[in-house]
């Protein structure tokens, strides 16, 4: 049987998408089973946990069989396949909720945290980097945020002293070799502090991914110590102003003239670029593509800059994008008139790989990004029912109300499964399994929990969720972009969609 062309992936997206969406369902309920079990045969699926996962199951079986939203604006139903309904699980009860409630607030909002089925070595590193969090990034992100500054070098200093951004590089090269699965421990909580936290290391992740499976020995050994050890900080500069999702139409030239590249182009949407000492640089070499295929990867490095010149290099300038959130470490465009770039930093020393270097790192990419996601959920939770405690109306506490805390129970029951998705991908990709599939379908659905997490939150704070002084009018504004970059959630599901639709008929 021969591949449905990309016209009818295009013209069927609502279905195409919707099978992917559904696919991250069954997925997410996989994973919350195997949890559960996990936890049943080690004594530990305590009443918290029990209550989770049978309110998760009763909600998702139910949009699985009544209609799923894909967004708050389209939903996918059975009857869009021409299938029945399946079979749904008994929803949680009211009385259900008030007693996971009463559990929620109990544990400030950790119940989430209680038994997320990890190693103690795992929650070793929890702890260690909660502690930070709480300490030195959480008292602080507001106002970095309403003030719109880079986030203090000093904290990245010390987070560079903590390994974060050598955490996943193995330890021959001065990293801490660990897994992904601790990468996804680390980005929750210092994003559960400030997303812009979380996100350091998610460059110096990207930039040692590409070295990695992408680099000669002499790359390797030149790049991943001083990226282990923040000595530099990398930036990824792949968009373009015409060209954001279809990365592969890029047209940002390099000319090879002797023993340089000569940059010319536009890039957009740069985070971290002015700071940043070393740039993976996406390129086109070979002038007679307009696809991925000439497309390469440069290790370009750069000055650092500052708010008055951003790009003190000759053949580069640009400007900061302001921004609605996701603040902390600025966004850029870029502008390349003549840039150099010496050719022995091509990474991996041959043209036409770059597209296909960087779709190795999207694994990991999209396993952080889910990480992240969650971390921000968590933090919308604690906000949210922090909040919800300390306000009275009619006499009373509005957490007593059950429109507000059945939000609150929901929301947790949503991080729960979402975490649990996002360490299924990590742990495939340590095991060293293909995981695309695995690692789209937590960022898809983690990307959304955190916005409704987000939304729900600053919703039962009312008129104060609005006001810029409270956080989680600022989380609101970081969740939002969770579900834009590393892949918009609709072009997750075309790549989870088209997946299962082409893996299925071989
Ligand atoms: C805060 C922020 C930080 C960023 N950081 C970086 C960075 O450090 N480095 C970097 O290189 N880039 C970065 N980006 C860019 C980011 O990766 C892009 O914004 C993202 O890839 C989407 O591209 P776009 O904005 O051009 O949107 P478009 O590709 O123009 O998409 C617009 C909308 O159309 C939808 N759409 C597009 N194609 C399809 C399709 N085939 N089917 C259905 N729907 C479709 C999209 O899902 C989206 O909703 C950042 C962006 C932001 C906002």
């Amino acid at each position: 049987m021969s591949a449905p062309d990309r016209g009818a992936f295009d013209r069927e997206q609502h279905l195409v998408h919707g099978l992917a969406w559904v696919a991250t369902y069954a997925e997410t309920l996989r994973e919350v089973r195997d949890w559960a079990q996990a936890l049943t045969a080690a004594g530990k699926f305590g009443e918290t946990e029990q209550l989770l996962a049978r309110l998760l199951i009763g909600e998702y079986t139910a949009q699985l069989a009544g209609g799923l939203p894909m967004t708050q604006v389209e939903s996918i139903r059975p009857a869009d396949f021409g299938v029945e309904a399946p079979p749904v699980s008994a929803p949680a009860t009211q009385a259900e909720k008030n007693r996971l409630a009463v559990l929620l607030r109990q544990a400030a909002g950790r119940a989430t945290l209680e038994q997320t089925g990890l190693d103690e070595d795992f929650e070793l590193i929890r702890d260690q980097f909660r502690k930070f969090a709480d300490a030195e990034v959480a008292p602080h992100a507001h106002e970095w945020h309403l003030k719109d500054e880079l986030i203090p070098i000093a904290i990245v200093e010390q987070m560079g002293a903590l390994g974060v951004f050598g955490l996943t590089i193995p330890e021959e090269f001065g990293g801490s070799g660990l897994g992904k699965t601790a990468m996804c421990v680390v980005s929750e909580e210092l994003s559960r502090g400030y997303i812009g936290v979380g996100s350091l290391g998610t460059r110096s992740e990207i930039a040692a991914e590409l070295i990695l499976t992408g680099g000669t020995d002499a790359q390797k050994s030149y790049w991943l110590p001083k990226i282990a050890s923040a000595e530099i900080l990398p930036t990824a500069v792949f968009t373009e102003p015409n060209t954001g999702s279809d990365l592969g139409a890029l047209r940002t030239r390099a000319a090879k003239e002797g023993e340089d590249y000569i940059v010319t182009g536009n890039k957009t949407w740069i985070t971290h670029a002015a700071r940043a000492d070393v740039m993976t640089l996406l390129v086109r070499t070979n002038p007679d593509t307009n696809n991925f295929s000439g497309l390469s990867m440069l290790l370009a490095e750069k000055p650092r800059g500052d708010d008055a010149n951003p790009f003190p290099a000759e053949g580069m300038s640009g400007g900061e994008i302001e921004v609605l959130g996701y603040r902390g470490m600025k966004e850029y465009e870029i502008g390349f008139d003549g840039f150099k770039v010496p050719a022995g930093n091509l990474l991996g020393g041959v043209e036409g790989q770059g597209f296909k270097q960087l779709m190795a790192t999207f694994e990991s990419a999209r396993i952080q990004t889910a990480a992240r996601a969650v971390g921000v959920a968590q933090c919308a939770l604690e906000l949210g029912l922090k909040y919800a405690i300390e306000r009275k109306q009619f006499g009373q506490e509005i957490f007593s109300f059950p429109r507000v805390a059945n939000k609150l129970v929901m929301i947790a029951a949503e991080i729960m499964a979402s975490r649990q998705i996002a360490y299924f991908a990590a742990r495939r990709k340590d095991s060293g399994k293909r995981c695309d599939l695995e690692a789209g379908m937590a960022k898809l659905l983690a990307a959304r929990v955190a916005w409704a997490a987000a939304d729900n939150a600053l919703q039962i704070h009312g008129g104060n969720g609005f006001a810029l002084e409270y956080p989680i009018s600022r989380v609101l504004c970081d969740a939002r972009i969770l579900n834009i970059f590393e892949g918009a959630g609709e072009i997750q599901a075309h790549v989870i969609g088209r997946r299962l639709l082409e893996d299925g008929r071989n």
